[in-house]
């Protein structure tokens, strides 16, 4: 296999309201930098191209031990491995700092995609989330990074329904959305989960029909949105790792971009474990078709 992950730490120190990771998997716990970047090495000599680095909150890396702290982990994969593509879930707004913003844009290997949960964009709602962090903040940090990489694949996670959302609050959401042009999101309604802060301490006060209303608002938003961005790498060259052959086309490979894209190429080979490389040339439906170059 061309891609492998590598966990990085385990559990979670933020309590995020909503969640119960930190109640289940305990404070974080980093990993040794050196047995981590062994693990890296050892999978290039594997053949791997692609390694994920793992933990619930990367950004945190190493401050539990101080060790390394992330962006200097990265670098030091980045500059002491064979390993190609560096990618890393999830990070946490609160601890994206600048100094990852500048590992990201000037080390190659070091993949220009970012999954960046927001989870709303009403300051009410994040700061009864105990997220840490402004929405200001959040827009901030993206608008430094999308300039320094312009062609950044950036996703995210949004909850709607909160307890407490107002209309107000939600519409702050959907502003975000048309502000910060996410490529992709992942979309949720508020569910309460037992022995969380929140279900413990907050009623559900958003009515099932309204959530799904909301819901289906940014689905929609979202929709067109990605619409526009993946038109807008028509003529992009991308380097893509080959994943699997299309069900439906055998000559039809399916591909993975280093920003982490799925692009549709055509081709009698399957080059397994190889990096090719192609343009974008149209986009049907959701799907961005490419040619090799
Ligand atoms: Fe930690 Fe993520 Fe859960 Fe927040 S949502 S407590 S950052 S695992």
């Amino acid at each position: 296999p061309a891609k492998a992950f590598v966990t990085i730490s385990s559990g979670c120190n933020n309590f995020c309201s909503y969640c119960i990771v930190p109640y289940l998997r305990g404070r974080e716990i980093s990993r040794n930098s050196a047995e981590i970047i062994d693990d890296v090495a050892k999978l290039t000599q594997k053949g791997v191209i692609q390694v994920t680095l793992l933990g619930q909150n990367v950004n945190s890396y190493g401050l539990d031990k101080g060790d390394i702290t992330f962006p200097e982990l990265l670098k030091k994969i980045a500059r002491e491995t064979d390993i190609k593509w560096i990618k890393y879930l999830s990070s946490h707004p609160k601890d994206f700092t600048d100094e990852l913003i500048e590992v990201i844009s000037s080390e190659d290997k070091v993949a220009n995609y970012l999954h960046l949960a927001v989870q709303s964009g009403s300051n009410n709602v994040l700061e009864k989330m105990n997220r840490k962090y402004k929405i200001e903040t959040y827009i901030d940090k993206i608008a430094k990074l999308k300039k320094l990489v312009p062609s950044l694949n950036l996703t995210t996670d949004i909850i709607v329904g909160f307890p407490g959302e107002t209309s107000a609050d939600f519409q702050d959401t959907v502003n975000l959305m048309k502000t910060v042009e996410f490529d992709d999101a992942y979309m949720y309604k508020y569910n309460t989960r037992e022995n969380t802060y929140s279900s413990n301490n907050f009623a559900d006060d958003v009515p099932d029909e309204e959530k799904l209303d909301r819901l289906q608002t940014i689905i929609d938003l979202q929709i067109d949105i990605r619409k526009n961005k993946k038109a807008g790498r028509i003529g992009d060259i991308f380097e893509v790792i080959p994943e699997r052959k299309s069900k439906n086309n055998q000559n039809e490979i399916l591909g993975l971009t280093k920003e982490d894209l799925m692009i549709i190429y055509n081709s009698p080979d399957f080059e397994i474990g190889k990096i090719v490389k192609m343009k974008a040339v149209k986009l049907i439906g959701n799907s961005l078709f490419g040619e090799r170059i």
